[in-house]
């Protein structure tokens, strides 16, 4: 797979599945938060798609940093910053003009660091780190077992999925929702379902 034509693809079809998720998002974000969070993601997405941008990004890095600059400009709230430094982050690993697994986990790697180094929270504080982290751990396994960039990117995306799954019960530790205390458990944590649909968005781009 070609890195840039993969990363064009990706943003694209994350676009449209921000977009088709923004009142799922929207409410994860009412239970536990203040309700914005698929509103500022579907604004940030839409503009990094709108124009000629994707297209006149000559590599997967340029793609990835056009993305990171204009979420970190239009998303606002912690999800802005967070995912900003994510594909700003994961751009500086895109390096290869072909995908592979190494790629794939070195890119999740550098996101979720990117995220940690930012906003300081672990596994287990109900946060886009529960997704995050063992996404990127899903895909360093598969790199490490000489799997296909494919392969790294569908473990990664389950590994996602389960994880953000997983933030139900745990209590909030950072963020907005962390003011709720023992009341945000029970909910899905937005920042973790919208990783989640992230990664998701990355696998299917590469099928
Ligand atoms: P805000 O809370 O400012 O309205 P959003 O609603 O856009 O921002 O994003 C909320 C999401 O941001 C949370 O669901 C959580 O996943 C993520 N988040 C908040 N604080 C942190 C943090 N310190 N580290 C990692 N993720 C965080
Ligand atoms: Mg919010
Ligand atoms: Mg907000």
């Amino acid at each position: 797979i070609n890195s840039a034509q993969w990363a064009r693809l990706w943003i694209t079809q994350a676009a449209e599945s921000v977009a088709e998720n923004r009142e799922h998002l929207i409410d994860l974000d009412r239970q536990i938060g203040d309700g914005d969070h698929g509103e500022n993601l579907d604004r940030g997405f839409a503009a990094a798609v709108r124009g000629d941008a994707l297209e006149n990004a000559g590599n997967g890095a340029d793609v990835l940093k056009h993305v990171a600059k204009t979420l970190m400009s239009t998303v606002g709230g912690a999800a802005g910053p967070l995912y900003g430094t994510a594909f700003l982050r994961g751009a500086q690993q895109l390096v290869e003009d072909q995908l592979t697994a190494a790629q794939v986990a070195a890119l999740l790697e550098a996101a979720v660091g990117g995220v940690q180094a930012r906003g300081k929270a672990t596994l287990g504080e109900k946060t886009m780190v529960d997704a995050l982290l063992p996404a990127a751990e899903a895909a360093r396994k598969i790199a490490d077992a000489n799997g296909s960039a494919q392969e790294a990117l569908r473990a990664a995306a389950e590994s996602a999925r389960s994880g953000a799954n997983a933030t139900g019960p745990m209590q909030a530790t950072k963020g907005r929702a962390s003011y709720l205390g023992e009341r945000s458990k029970g909910h899905l944590d937005p920042g973790a379902v919208s990783s989640a649909l992230l990664i998701e968005a990355a696998a299917s781009a590469a099928d």
